[in-house]
């Protein structure tokens, strides 16, 4: 059994139903057991700035899944909210489910970057990790309480 931090965010559609409602399908992974979640937070979107606000928010799951079976049911999840893959990136999308953090593990595959590549940037993935995982230490040895005392709020707020 292996904990794992997933990153959710979506900005079309009813964002904030569209994470509600990935919660409850994170619920009914097979061989897994969703721990907890943070609030939902309103954050500034990357890249591209004429799409709207997004919200994000970080979930807790306990699983026996490997992480490319995980991965597949994260991106099943992703299609049946109605997620469309653009070749922009970073463009308007329904509902996105990254793998932050498997357990201790560190993995470089041609589906796989773990911890996720731009876990210490996102003030947007930081804060509400640091909500529900106070302790947490990365794979590398480093705390994300000290991450967090370098990156900016950039305007994220606690919707709920
Ligand atoms: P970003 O990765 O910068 O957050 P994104 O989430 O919009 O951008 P996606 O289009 O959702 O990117 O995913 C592109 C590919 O990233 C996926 O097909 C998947 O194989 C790969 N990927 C690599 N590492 C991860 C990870 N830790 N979690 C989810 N997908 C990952
Ligand atoms: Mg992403
Ligand atoms: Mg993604």
């Amino acid at each position: 059994m292996e904990t794992v931090f997933i990153g959710l965010g979506a900005n079309l559609n009813d964002p904030t139903s569209q994470l509600r409602n990935a919660l409850r399908a994170l619920e009914t992974l097979p061989k897994s057991h969703l721990v907890c979640s943070s609030r939902l937070y309103g954050s500034k979107p990357m890249g591209p700035q004429d799409q709207p606000d997004y919200i994000n928010g970080v979930a807790c799951i306990h699983t026996e899944l490997t992480p490319e079976a995980l991965l597949d049911a994260l991106q099943t999840i992703e299609l049946e909210q109605g997620r469309v893959r653009k070749d922009e990136r970073w463009g308007p999308r329904t509902l996105d489910l990254d793998i932050l953090l498997f357990g201790n593990e560190v993995i470089q595959t041609p589906r796989l970057t773990v911890p996720h590549y731009g876990l210490c940037d996102r003030e947007f993935v930081v804060y509400p990790l640091l909500e529900i995982a106070p302790e947490l230490v990365l794979p590398n040895g480093m705390k994300l309480a000290d991450i967090c005392t370098q990156l900016p709020l950039n305007d994220l707020t606690p919707i709920e």
